[in-house]
């Protein structure tokens, strides 16, 4: 989980902008502490709050550039009906077992911040100047 560009916190893949991405399912839930959420659905914007995720301050989410990642989480089917029938605390412990967490890289080429090479994905080496 080193070295990942977690932009965004999300609560399903929204991807305003074009490109190539590479979508995964985690096993557990990276740590998110200060990342910038887009969630607007109650139950999934507590866990997520409760996970570290800050509220972005706009609603609008523009996307990521190659090599970052964002994380999304959904409910899973079927786990959402028991928890309406189950008391509503709104303190309750959220598990994992109730999410399901995948993270979303771009993977298309970007540009070098240094020289304007072409470079791909997160942990790149740069091939025009030897930056990584
Ligand atoms: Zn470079």
């Amino acid at each position: 989980m080193k070295n990942m560009k977690i932009k965004a916190v999300l609560s399903t893949t929204v991807l305003p902008v074009d490109g190539a991405y590479e979508v995964r399912a985690l096993s557990e839930c990276p740590d998110v502490t200060g990342v910038e959420h887009y969630i607007g659905h109650p139950d999934t914007k507590t866990i997520v709050e409760e996970l570290g995720a800050i509220q972005a301050p706009s609603k609008l989410f523009f996307g990521l550039n190659p090599g970052e990642s964002a994380i999304c989480f959904a409910i899973r089917q079927g786990r959402s009906d028991r928890k309406e029938q189950g008391y509503t605390s709104p303190h309750q412990a959220v598990t994992m077992d109730d999410l399901s967490v995948r993270i979303i890289t771009r993977i298309d080429a970007g540009q070098c911040p240094f020289c304007g090479a072409q470079v791909y994905r997160d942990g790149w080496h740069c091939p025009g100047c030897g930056a990584t």
